[in-house]
């Protein structure tokens, strides 16, 4: 509870004269009256740990009784027999440690007097659309109370500079977690492999890695499974995760798990046969030289940039020594000729939303310096697709290996690094667990 009251304490102060008008996430149809599992609103969650929807946090920093007004469902004893359990206006305040809390169905006769005194209006539109002419109605009703004496907000402002500079820079709390998703996902990953072998499908991987995430404690997967056997893992965000996996071929898994709604990210690529063929073993080779070059870039005071810089050379490098490229170093990494194999970034801020918020380049377009508390993925890969007119042996290869980083003092701390990537270790692990599953 603390944490959660001194990050409020932390974004009150950094929204100055203004009100933040800070929704939860609500509940979506999947289909007729059913419903996609709920996932709470990233920015609700950072401030308030309360995982229901159909609540708005208000920050109100000027206001003379209180700063910090929680509005939620109320008990409902039908609604909690057929939906589940609602925490309640009575018990938020003891539980969630806000200042106030009310029903949800006060919000559009208490939000103008909330509003009043206040500069600025701090809300999203984009992320809440069907809340926004709330919002815009309760900035008129604060105008009208205060036409004579006092002021209300104009206009409204995105939190999200204020709010996501905090969340780019994670705390103990969020780093805890992020540790516990990290090592869940690698010991998936690790089982993962174990299990692999000709015959067994894409999905069956898929469904292994859920099955040992949750099992040991994590609550949801961080994003859809790409569990792409063969040349799919040339489709940079393949989901369909059905086909068989042949012998001969490579698997490449990007999946992991979220923990007290903190992600891991996380790549491997193995061989379905637990053996690298000569191409698939030299197209590896360059990719996780790329990762450890790149790694060796993530330390504080380094612009964010340089890794993906010192992965792209690597690879560069890589592919004019296997004849995939022609010419030189610098004039194909001038020219982003590697752009053909290598066609993303080498890594994405991640925490609470698996490409989470932060700004990569400052105010005046200069790129962000790492520091200590950001975590950062660093996930270079080679796809070398049907369609391009290159050497046959190499076509269909896809290989990406993705760790989480979180920057510290004096370096990093690799958070996934027990998910197997030498391919000593690999070709040890793949196909070692005896089969039991009946077909
Ligand atoms: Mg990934
Ligand atoms: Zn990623």
């Amino acid at each position: 509870m603390s944490v959660y009251a001194e990050r409020r304490a932390r974004a009150l102060a950094a929204f100055g004269g203004g009100v933040a008008v800070i929704p939860s996430a609500r509940e979506i149809i999947r289909s007729n009256d059913s419903e996609y599992p709920f996932r709470q609103n990233s920015d609700f969650w950072y401030l308030t740990g309360f995982d229901e929807p159909d609540a708005v946090l208000v920050l109100a920093p000027e206001h003379p009784e209180h700063t910090c007004v929680l509005f939620l469902r109320e008990r409902d004893r039908t609604m909690e027999i057929w939906n589940g359990r609602r925490l309640g206006v009575e018990a938020a305040r003891d539980v969630l440690g806000v200042e106030l809390a009310l029903a949800i169905g006060d919000l559009d006769a208490k939000l103008p007097e909330l509003l009043v005194g206040a500069q600025t209006l701090y809300f999203d539109p984009e992320t809440h659309p069907a809340f926004e002419a709330r919002v815009r109605g309760a900035m008129r009703a604060a105008h009208a109370k205060t036409r004579r004496a006092g002021r209300a907000p104009h206009s409204v402002t995105d939190p999200a500079d204020a709010l996501h500079a905090m969340r780019l820079v994670k705390d103990a709390h969020e780093i805890a977690a992020m540790r516990r998703a990290g090592a869940l996902t690698a010991q998936a990953h690790t089982l993962a492999m174990r299990a692999t072998r000709p015959g067994a499908h894409e999905y069956e991987i898929a469904a292994r890695i859920e099955f040992e995430t949750r099992r040991a404690g994590a609550q949801h997967m961080a994003y859809q499974s790409i569990v792409a056997g063969a040349d799919n893992a040339t489709i940079l965000h393949y989901r369909e995760n059905r086909d068989v996996l042949l012998d001969g071929t490579l698997l490449l898994v990007d999946a992991a798990c979220e923990v007290d709604y903190y992600a891991a990210d996380v790549t491997r690529t193995w061989p379905v046969n637990g053996r690298f063929s000569p191409e698939q073993r030299a197209i590896y080779e360059i990719v996780l030289a790329a990762q450890e070059a790149a790694i060796a870039q993530v330390q504080p005071g380094r612009p964010q940039r340089a890794f993906h810089e010192a992965a792209v050379r690597t690879i560069t490098e890589g592919l004019i020594d296997l004849g995939l490229l022609q010419g030189g170093v610098d004039e194909n990494v001038e020219r982003e000729r590697y752009r053909d194999y290598y066609m993303h970034g080498t890594g994405h801020w991640l925490g609470l939303d698996v490409h989470d918020v932060g700004r990569t380049r400052d105010a005046q377009d200069r790129p962000i310096a790492l520091a200590p508390g950001m975590v950062t993925t660093v996930e270079p890969g080679i796809y070398v697709h049907r369609d391009l007119p290159c050497d046959e042996r190499f076509k269909g290869i896809g290989v990406r290996i993705e760790d989480d980083l979180l920057v510290t003092n004096d370096g990093h701390e690799n958070l996934t690094a027990a998910a197997p990537k030498r391919i000593d270790e690999i070709e040890a692990i793949v196909g070692s667990e005896a089969v039991t599953a009946v077909r």
